[in-house]
């Protein structure tokens, strides 16, 4: 018997190991097998009666991998089995396989990418603790102890035993006194592996089903049936959440497991509690904030069957659940269910893949739906469309008020940060003791800093993009690789001493704020304000608690909070996001944006207010996400995609080539781009630079290629530019088929 084996860090090959006599070897198991004189773990994905490895004298690929073993002939077997119970079901390895051929990367890519960090070979283990406890009663004949001693057992039996460096410190001793009372018998010493939870030490109410309205109760009888993904289309405060969480009790009575994927920022101890009061211990929760010792711990509780409810950001996507009933993706339209790095899966769309290859229900929510999954489900009938137009709690959608900053200021005057009905609405809600969010998509103080004389601006020497300037810490800032520098005093191209500070970040704002409204206490939240490990989630909680006035931030404001109090939401500059040119997605996002933060407003009891300031009040993704007009929007915009041969229509890579050299890079997209233009079925852009041309001094070209069908993109992919052939020391060949970020 032979098994195929991957190897974490071996990422473009496939090995062919020999199963030594009695040894049984599962799918999925983790092994130890000899790997160029040392012993390394790897999975088995296979097993099989003959060797696959054909000596030949040229490799042979197969399924896009290389099957290749270390002797020419006789091929060295397992040293031994790690671990009985599997890594991987056979489930998991096909979706695993299906990923690596869509998205046209190495499989062992497409593995790794599905164990968390901490799980991967070795680097976190169980923890483990001693454990002290009295053996009473005592049986016979044991030694006698000495009176010290005597009376230390019996405090032993006192406090119950525990941990024991517990024990040291509240009975004033050491654990070689401990031992040796061990020894004579009187008590145990015992390691004992203790699960690190997420959860622990907080103090989870259990929670009841709610009545279902009605609008709830048909979602869920049409999701419990149908025979295809549902996009469940709900409008913010539909109470998409409760149906989510029917839908799982349903499945756990079945016997089967469920998992859900929200985006990262949306996962809040908020989220995490509801959950937990609903389903208890079963529920584990995969969040790259928590300790490696969790992530590890919560994984292996996945594994062994004893959390069978899976709430994670995309990588959850994997996780081994032993019988998936139910996969559920909230706001699946978040792009940052894509993946930035290699392999670049959608956990979206492998989460749909997954559903169906394990014969699941599976639910993709949203109150703004992606393109692709409004055509699917309206156009196309892949998927089963469920709308949810009211509010759950009986409340109405706010109303939302567009204001065009062309007149917030006289003629010649410059654009103030807050039009005066903002001001007035803000000011009113202060008086009612009512809260607002503020919702900017920039952080940092300034976007830019400018010489008014010139209109030169400061870029990062890495990155060629302009800088960013804190008023912390008076610095200017790149956001693609942070580096820093003091804002000049002088235009370092004209030399005249007339720089200038240009348009506003969320510093800048708070600032503004609190010169208008000095009496408003104010919380800002991005990415400067939140780096540390929690504070996100306190500044949440003191912001639900009410000790401030006004919510100020970037897009980890825009989803998914839910705050009764708030009646008021304010949008600066939301045309902001429809300027990135290169990004043909730009009108999407800006009304998912709109509808989302707006959809923070009123949401209690209280009605909701929104206020948009834009210079572009005409455009349709405002004008619409204004009017809470989804529809309309997504059947304008997807004329416009039709026209120009875009996603959802065709599909799209884009093929990034990086390097330190320019002219290599140059050349080399060049090259690709001559044999891209030879494959059939393929419309090829001219090689250019990217968008972001030059980051952490690496040059960056593109291609983007667009197709009838990704197999199709990534069969020319693999066949111009063969996988492991992909990394040298020089260049970086990316490819990213259903690409997100064109950057
Ligand atoms: P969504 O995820 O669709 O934006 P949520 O699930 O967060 O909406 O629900 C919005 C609010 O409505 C929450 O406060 C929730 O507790 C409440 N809610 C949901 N379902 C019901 C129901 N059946 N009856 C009463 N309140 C509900
Ligand atoms: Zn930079």
């Amino acid at each position: 018997m032979f098994a195929q084996v991957a190897i974490e860090q071996v990422p473009n090959m496939l090995f062919t190991y020999a199963i030594p006599e009695g040894m049984e070897v599962r799918v999925g198991q983790r092994v130890s097998v000899p790997w160029q004189r040392i012993y390394r773990l790897g999975y088995v994905i296979a097993v099989t009666e003959t060797s696959p490895y054909q000596p030949k004298p040229k490799q042979q690929a197969v399924q896009g991998e290389l099957f290749q073993s270390q002797a020419s002939v006789a091929v060295k077997a397992i040293h031994e089995i790690d671990d009985e119970l599997p890594y991987f079901s056979e489930a998991i390895i096909k979706l695993l396989r299906w990923l690596a051929d869509y998205y046209s990367v190495g499989f062992t890519l497409a593995l790794r990418s599905a164990l968390p960090a901490p799980v991967r070979a070795g680097r976190v283990g169980d923890k483990a603790v001693f454990m002290v406890a009295p053996i009473s009663p005592l049986p016979t004949g044991l030694p006698a102890l000495s009176a010290r001693q005597l009376n230390l057992y019996n405090e032993i039996v006192r406090i119950d035993g525990g941990k024991m460096v517990q024990v040291c410190k509240e009975l004033g001793t050491t654990p070689a006194t401990l031992r040796k009372l061990a020894k004579a018998g009187y008590i145990t010493c015992e390691q004992m592996v203790v699960t690190r939870s997420p959860l622990k030490g907080k103090v989870i109410l259990p929670s009841k089903p709610l009545q279902l309205t009605v609008g709830q109760t048909a979602a869920l009888e049409t999701i419990l049936h149908a025979d295809r993904p549902v996009l469940l289309f709900g409008v913010t405060g539909s109470g998409k959440t409760e149906v989510y969480m029917q839908a799982i009790a349903k499945t756990l009575e079945e016997g089967r497991d469920a998992i859900m994927l929200v985006p990262e920022i949306s996962l809040t101890p908020q989220t995490v509690s509801r959950f937990a009061a609903r389903f208890g211990k079963t529920v584990a929760v995969l969040h790259s904030a928590l300790s490696d010792g969790e992530r590890h711990d919560e994984w292996h509780r996945i594994r062994r069957g004893e959390a069978r409810v899976v709430v994670g950001p995309r990588s959850a996507v994997f996780a081994p659940v032993r019988n998936l009933g139910l996969m559920i993706v909230d706001e699946e339209h978040d792009s940052g269910y894509k993946q930035d790095e290699s392999p670049r899966y959608s956990a979206r769309d492998v989460a749909v893949v997954r559903a169906t290859m394990e014969k699941a229900r599976c639910i993709l929510g949203s109150a703004t739906p992606s393109l692709e999954s409004w055509r699917n489900a309206v156009t196309l009938g892949k998927y089963t469309l469920v709308k949810m137009t009211e509010r759950a709690g009986g409340g109405r959608l706010p109303d939302v008020t567009v204001l065009d900053m062309h007149d917030a200021a006289p003629p010649g005057q410059p654009t103030p940060i807050f039009s005066p009905p903002l001001i007035d609405a803000m000011r009113n809600r202060l008086e009612r003791g009512e809260q607002i969010i503020l919702f900017l998509n920039r952080r940092g103080y300034a976007p830019t800093y400018q010489c008014d004389a010139c209109k030169e601006s400061v870029v990062c020497p890495k990155c060629n993009v302009k800088m960013t300037y804190h008023v912390k810490d008076d610095t200017l800032r790149c956001h693609l690789c942070g580096t820093w520098q003091r804002p000049p005093t002088r235009c370092p191209v004209c030399g005249l001493p007339v720089f200038n500070r240009l348009g506003f970040g969320t510093q800048r704002v708070e600032t503004a704020l609190h010169a208008i409204l000095p009496q408003a206490r104010i919380i800002r939240m991005d990415a400067d304000s939140t780096s540390r490990r929690h504070s996100h989630d306190e500044l949440l909680a003191a912001f639900r608690a009410k000790e401030a006035d006004v919510l100020l931030g970037t897009q980890m404001i825009a989803k998914g909070l839910d705050f009764p109090n708030v009646t008021l939401v304010g949008i600066l500059a939301a045309d902001r996001s429809l300027d990135i040119t290169y990004d043909f997605r730009a009108a999407e996002r800006t009304f998912q944006l709109i509808a989302q933060v707006s959809g923070r407003a009123g949401r209690g009891t209280l009605p909701g207010e929104v206020v948009v300031q834009t210079f572009q009040p005409s455009h349709s993704a405002i004008r619409l996400a204004a009017k809470w007009e989804y529809e309309a929007f997504a059947a304008e915009e997807l004329e416009l995609r039709a026209d120009a041969d875009l996603p959802p229509f065709k599909k799209l890579a884009c093929v990034t080539f990086a390097g330190k050299d320019m002219d290599e890079v140059a050349r080399e997209a060049r090259a690709a781009e001559r044999k891209f233009k030879a494959c059939r079925g393929l419309a090829v852009t001219p090689a250019m630079p990217a968008p972001l041309e030059k980051k952490e001094e690496w040059w960056r070209w593109q291609i983007l290629l667009h197709g009838d069908s990704a197999k199709g993109i990534a069969a020319a992919c693999d066949h111009v530019l063969p996988k492991e052939a992909r990394i040298t020391d020089t260049l970086r060949i990316l490819v990213d088929i259903d690409a997100v970020f064109l950057a």
